[in-house]
């Protein structure tokens, strides 16, 4: 192995994205260059999720594949880390005996520690900046790699969560709010407009309860001054929760220019039996009274959700009141899962839901939010929609993804100029929509530009459009 390298391979929600941009840079400045593929890297590093049952099988079923590359190269180390690593600790370490260190999602600086110890262990590097720059992330599922990776920054505003919803996991393994210093979040929001960023993510568990824990600030006061960064396009957030919004806020947050029309309301059901015994800590009526809001402060923004289906003591009628919320098509977009147990919640230990019921309601419910999708997309049909390049399409490799402003996928035929660290350095793609898909939009690329502001300069129609147009 000519190189130290290192993997990472990231699991689950957007903390655990910003965890591993976090663990990326550290790895660069210890002078590892990253990894596109586990069998590459000297250190593999899993960032793992136990939001749901599949995520924490998924996580040991890798844990699993990379035993065999340390079987195959001794030498190899692989640390895992998040929330399985947190909750899961003792089982993990009698389990996969073959995993070298357990970082739980508190002990990052650690972990940051000892790869950079690791580091001197391996053979002499030929790390270039440049190198380390085109690849701080890499291989993972759910991270974006390559030179784009850094177009958008995630900065976590707070960990933890203190709301304690009855099938949720994220307080037993991260602990009540633990909110950021906003000069701290300030400070790193800087950095990574300094990196390249073009959108700054803020994310947290509850995104929009944090309050500053030293001195004034809520969150509308945070994403004021994160705004004010000089060079920063735009600006986004996840997750909020319904409960934490006021109109105050949602006005607040209506004055920054840059803020990204799309805002994600988790509402899990429509039921208020269902949300009462999720302590999900608002009614359905108080959560339509949000959406008022957003709509009278954001009249563009397109308002996605959670949902969770077969949730212990869901009846026909409770999945009827949350079918019926979905039919009537206010939302853009929505995750539906059905209900997973989790040990050491309350729900786990409530009489459970038929599978088979959870799953066809599952689907009834995804059919109905499938053709909501697809509607609010097929708008988009003939506009022209400016979006940031994500990279090249993971299902078609001659093609890019890219995302609208209000979080939409639109996948495009790479223009004839495409070029990896030209498209990184004018990463804005004027798209004109060509279909409609329930997973987004298709379109063609037809100018790009360099700042958000820029009009653009044209780009010149791929082959494969003109003998379809
Ligand atoms: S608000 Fe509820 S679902 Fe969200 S992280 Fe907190 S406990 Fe979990």
């Amino acid at each position: 192995m000519p190189v130290a390298s290192i993997y990472i391979e990231t699991h689950g929600c957007q903390m655990n994205e910003a965890d591993s941009q976090y663990i990326a840079d550290r790895a660069a400045s210890a002078g590892y260059a990253v990894a596109d593929r586990a069998e590459d890297a000297n250190v593999v590093i899993l960032n793992t999720c136990t939001v749901r049952d599949n995520a924490e099988r998924r996580a040991y079923g890798r844990m699993g594949h990379f035993k065999s590359l340390k079987d195959a190269d001794p030498a190899r180390r692989l640390i895992v880390t998040g929330c399985l690593a947190e909750h899961d600790r003792d089982r993990m370490r009698r389990i996969a005996p073959h995993v070298d260190a357990i970082f739980g999602t508190s002990e990052l600086a650690q972990l940051g520690d000892v790869i950079t110890r690791w580091r001197e262990e391996f053979s002499e590097t030929d790390l270039t900046e440049e190198r380390a720059l085109r690849f701080p992330i890499g291989g993972s599922p759910d991270c974006v790699a390559g030179a784009f990776s850094r177009l958008r920054g995630f900065v976590t505003v707070q960990r933890g969560c203190s709301y304690y919803c009855t099938f949720c996991i994220v307080p037993h393994v991260r602990g009540r709010f633990d909110h950021r210093p906003m000069a701290e979040i300030l400070s790193e929001a800087h950095q990574r407009v300094a990196e390249g960023a073009r959108e700054i993510a803020l994310v947290g568990q509850t995104v929009n309860a944090y309050l500053n824990p030293v001195g004034d600030g809520d969150f509308g006061a945070l994403c004021s001054h994160v705004a004010r960064i000089a060079g920063l396009e735009r600006l986004s957030f996840i997750s909020p929760h319904p409960k934490d919004f006021t109109r105050e806020m949602l006005r607040e947050l209506s004055q920054i220019p840059q803020l990204n029309p799309r805002i994600h309301l988790p509402l899990q059901s429509a039921s208020d039996p269902m949300l009462r015994r999720m302590n999900r800590k608002y009614t359905f009526s108080q959560y339509m009274e949000k959406v008022s809001w957003i709509h009278e402060f954001f009249p563009q923004a397109a308002i996605t959700t959670d949902f969770i289906v077969g949730f212990p003591g869901e009846t026909e009628q409770d999945f009827q009141s949350t079918l019926d919320c979905v039919r009537s098509g206010i939302f853009a977009n929505a995750y539906m899962f059905i209900y997973s147990k989790r040990r050491g919640t309350p729900a786990a230990h409530w009489e459970q839901v038929e599978p088979a019921v959870a799953s066809e309601r599952h689907a009834r419910l995804a059919e109905a939010q499938n053709a909501v999708a697809c509607a609010f997309h097929e708008r988009k049909v003939r506009t022209e929609a400016r979006a940031l390049v994500q990279g090249v399409s993971k299902k078609d490799r001659s093609k890019l993804a890219a995302k609208t402003l209000d979080n939409v996928t639109v996948i495009v035929p790479q223009p004839p100029d495409y070029e990896e660290r030209l498209y990184a350095s004018e990463p804005w793609l004027d798209v004109r929509i060509d279909s409609a898909h329930k997973w987004g939009c298709g379109g063609t690329v037809v100018r790009r530009a360099r700042r958000f502001a820029d009009r653009g300069s044209a780009v010149k129609t791929p082959l494969i459009s003109l003998l379809t147009a």
